[in-house]
């Protein structure tokens, strides 16, 4: 595994760390809302999934969903964190056109989910990976804001209640992410823990994960004395780089906002604490807001809402019921199937290529397995810009063509050409061998023929390889080639080797 170097950025007097925390701003894999019965449809015509309480109708009042706080408990778990029993909901006062309610009910004081960790695997390319710990600082539950639409009329904005009151969970990073790939790496790994224990279906296009990146820039060394003392003080100030949809885009933010920062400490100016927006279009951040601090908001806890009391027997019930998180997965590949721990990452990176890759190597050479789903099958996937679900190939078909490699039937040379013949659907590799006489010959009388005709109509090349036995390379390929690529490789060699008396 690579190790974990620091990333520094050369600024005019000297160098720079980045440090970052993340939110992240993940929807309830819920039907309904978190304190109303209206539906959570995506695409839905405007204000139709907008109860009462949605619209904050005078005299509404708000009703815990069941269903949501387990699972806000169930990714909490997943995040191996501290579960509270008691939490309370507290009112965030703000002003929004598209919050009727003008506060927002969240979690501040008493979240439902304490500190956690995550192991993050951070894919450096041309390099193995590495893995780091990220702490996470609490998980709460809140709801979301309906939608402002800006562009429909140039005089008006038309406001959209329909995710007026979705459930969020919120998770909050520690401090400890420290360069553009792993800030886009880290949401990946919480990503793909959600979507594992069907929390969040992950929808970043649709908004349905998105994430705000807290950015501060310092001196090499300052960073280790905040985590040595925990004060604040030895960082930079942060800004936030709100509603972040796209790894790509994480990563280009990061870059010129830590760079923006530097400018601005080193041309003698102070980095303001704000919210920031970034433009894809024009690669830049720019300001949004300036950043509230939580007095601002005159928290306090919902007069309409009784605290959160869960019961220890309940967490334990959703503990027993979680499903193997990607890591857990992971680990269970390179362990019982003696995959790299590479290929082990590509083929966890979701459930359904892990359950493709299962099917396949059932009963067969599990190694052999993942070079052909990774390579081959994922290969050509990407090249037609397929889904796995899309694949021509089922898992079972994969997997018989890996049984005709591994029992010599075939070689892995011809096992190619079969794939492409599977491709354009012309069956089952079986099947197709059979049509198109494509078992390797390992007859070693066949392969003696060959053999003996070459060596007989090629005298000048007989005396070469006595002298440099490494040229007997030559003599493979001959025999490959007259037997049309069909002898098995180890025979041609063993018999050659034997008549040239090498
Ligand atoms: P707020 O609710 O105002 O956004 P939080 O205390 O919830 O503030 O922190 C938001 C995020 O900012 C957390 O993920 C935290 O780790 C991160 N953070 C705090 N200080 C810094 C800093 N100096 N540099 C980078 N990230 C920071
Ligand atoms: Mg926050």
């Amino acid at each position: 595994m690579t190790e974990r170097t620091p990333y520094r950025i050369k600024g005019e007097t000297g160098d720079w760390e980045v440090v970052m925390g993340l939110e992240i701003h993940a929807q309830v894999a819920s039907n309904a809302k978190l304190f109303s019965g209206a539906s959570t449809t995506f695409g839905a015509a405007p204000n139709c999934n907008v109860s009462l309480v949605d619209a904050a109708m005078p005299g509404m009042l708000p009703v815990i969903n069941r269903f949501c706080v387990e699972q806000a408990i169930r990714t909490g778990l997943g995040l191996k964190a501290q579960i509270n029993t008691y939490s309370r909901f507290d009112r965030k006062n703000y002003f929004y056109p598209d919050l009727p309610q003008g506060y927002q009910i969240s979690q501040f004081a008493h979240p439902i989910v304490g500190e956690g960790e995550i192991e993050v695997d951070v894919e450096v390319p041309g390099k193995e990976d590495y893995s780091f710990p990220c702490r996470i600082e609490r998980l709460h539950l809140e709801q979301d804001a309906g939608k402002s639409i800006h562009d429909m009329d140039p005089n008006s904005t038309y406001v959209d209640l329909n995710r007026s009151g979705v459930a969020l969970m919120e998770i909050v990073s520690k401090p400890d992410v420290r360069s553009p790939a792993e800030a886009a790496a880290y949401v990946k790994n919480l990503r793909a823990i959600v979507i594992a224990l069907g929390t969040c279906d992950g929808d970043m296009e649709k908004g349905n994960l998105r994430a705000d990146v807290n950015v501060s820039v310092c001196r090499p060394g300052q960073y280790e004395k905040f985590r040595e003392t925990g004060d604040f003080s030895h960082l930079g100030t942060r800004c936030e780089l709100k509603n972040m949809n796209s790894y790509r885009f994480i990563q280009q933010a990061i870059e010129y906002e830590a760079r923006r920062q530097i400018e601005i400490i080193e041309s003698g100016g102070k980095v303001d604490q704000e919210t920031r927006l970034f433009d894809p279009v024009k690669g830049e951040t720019r300001s949004m807001r300036s950043k509230e601090d939580a007095h601002d908001y005159r928290y306090f806890p919902d007069p309409d809402l009784l605290p959160l009391e869960v019961e220890q027997a309940w967490i334990e019930e959703i503990r027993a019921s979680l499903p193997e998180l990607p890591d857990q997965k992971r680990a269970r590949f390179e362990k019982d199937y003696g995959l790299s721990r590479y290929d082990a990452g590509v083929l966890t990176s979701d459930a359904d290529k892990a359950a493709f890759f299962e099917e396949a190597a059932k009963g067969r050479d599990a190694k052999l397995t993942a070079n052909w789903v990774t390579q081959e099958l994922f290969g050509y996937l990407n090249k037609e810009g397929l889904e796995l679900s899309q694949s021509p190939v089922s898992a079972g078909s994969l997997g018989g063509l890996i049984e005709l490699i591994s029992n010599d039937t075939i070689s892995g040379k011809i096992a190619k050409d079969v794939f492409a013949r599977m491709i354009a659907g012309e069956g089952e590799a079986a099947a197709i061998v059979e049509k198109h006489g494509l078992k390797q010959v390992t007859d070693t009388g066949a392969i003696e023929k060959v053999v003996d005709e070459i060596i007989a109509a090629n005298p000048d090349q007989v005396a070469k390889v006595k002298d440099k036995p490494q040229t007997l390379g030559w003599f493979v390929g001959q025999v490959m080639k007259a037997s049309g690529g069909k002898a098995n490789p180890k025979a041609v060699n063993d018999i050659l080797k034997a008549k040239l008396g090498i």
